[in-house]
């Protein structure tokens, strides 16, 4: 028996990294997985891979700042399996740069993926959850969200998106929805990769620098944090709401 038996859930930006991590524990703990990612062919063959290993998933195109796309996919999920329980906002996308250089297009995307993203999917779900008087929204911040160099816009966003859990925590909390927000540090991801192309760093070093801050000695795994997001989808984990939970290998990675 898993632990998610029954239950329904929607994560986004589920293509690879945490999010596609994500989906496949909860699809393993027994849940139905709509596997939601701007790019729609990935989405496809990801739940395509997950029902290949006996889950149940199936991939649609998300870009979770058009609110017309998530009134679809969320709607599709609760039509295909007549409730949703579970939304996971995980869709996350970095435009690093220092304050005098970040454009406003490095700004705005940045805000648009993961606070207007946040919000409308929130919006969307838990209009099902709160009929259901049942669900579990977990948000993905970051260990950023306590500042970090060249991030500005990633760290108010993902501060920003401790404040929303909380408040969405209130409002919601009496309808049998919690809301709680997993804060991840360093992460080996397509994401991190990235950013260690981009200051010119061989990934492998990059990856041995962080690992000399990490207090466990060792760098984060996408199934590190997915346990971690699975802990508050869990039935069990009802009268926690509105906390943020920092998984990073220690206080601050
Ligand atoms: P990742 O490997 O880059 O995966 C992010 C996924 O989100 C990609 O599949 C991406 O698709 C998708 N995505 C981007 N924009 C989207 C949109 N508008 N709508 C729907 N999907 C979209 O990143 P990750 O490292 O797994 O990060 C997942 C989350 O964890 C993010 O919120 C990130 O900020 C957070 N996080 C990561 C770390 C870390 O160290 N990796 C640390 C703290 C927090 P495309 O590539 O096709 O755009």
């Amino acid at each position: 028996m898993g632990r998610l038996d029954g239950r329904v859930a929607l994560v986004t930006g589920a293509g690879r990294g945490i999010g596609l991590a994500t989906a496949r524990r909860l699809a393993q703990e027994g849940a139905s997985v709509c596997i939601a990612d701007i790019a729609g062919a990935v989405a496809e063959e990801v739940a395509g891979t997950l029902r290949g290993e006996g889950l149940e998933a199936f991939g649609v195109r998300l870009d979770v700042t058009d609110r017309e796309e998530v009134e679809a996919a969320v709607g599709e999920t609760a039509g295909r399996y007549g409730r949703l329980d579970i939304l996971v906002n995980n869709a996350g996308i970095t435009r690093d740069n220092l304050i005098f250089r970040m454009t406003d297009e490095d700004w705005r995307s940045v805000v648009d993926v993961h606070l207007t993203g946040a919000f409308l999917c929130s919006r969307a779900a838990q209009k099902h959850m709160v009929e259901n008087r049942y669900g579990r929204i977990v948000n993905v911040s970051s260990t950023s969200a306590l500042g970090n160099r060249g991030q500005s816009n990633y760290s108010a966003v993902k501060a920003g998106l401790q404040g929303f859990t909380k408040t969405l925590a209130i409002e919601l909390g009496r309808f049998g929805v919690t809301v709680n927000a997993v804060a991840p540090g360093f992460v080996e991801t397509e994401m991190t990769r990235t950013t260690a192309e981009r200051m010119g760093f061989d990934f492998e070093d990059f990856v041995a620098a962080r690992v000399e801050t990490i207090p466990v000695g060792r760098s984060g795994k996408p199934e590190d944090i997915a346990a971690a997001i699975l802990f508050f989808a869990t039935e069990e984990a009802s009268f926690i709401n509105g906390q943020v939970l920092y998984a990073a290998g220690g206080p601050r990675a």
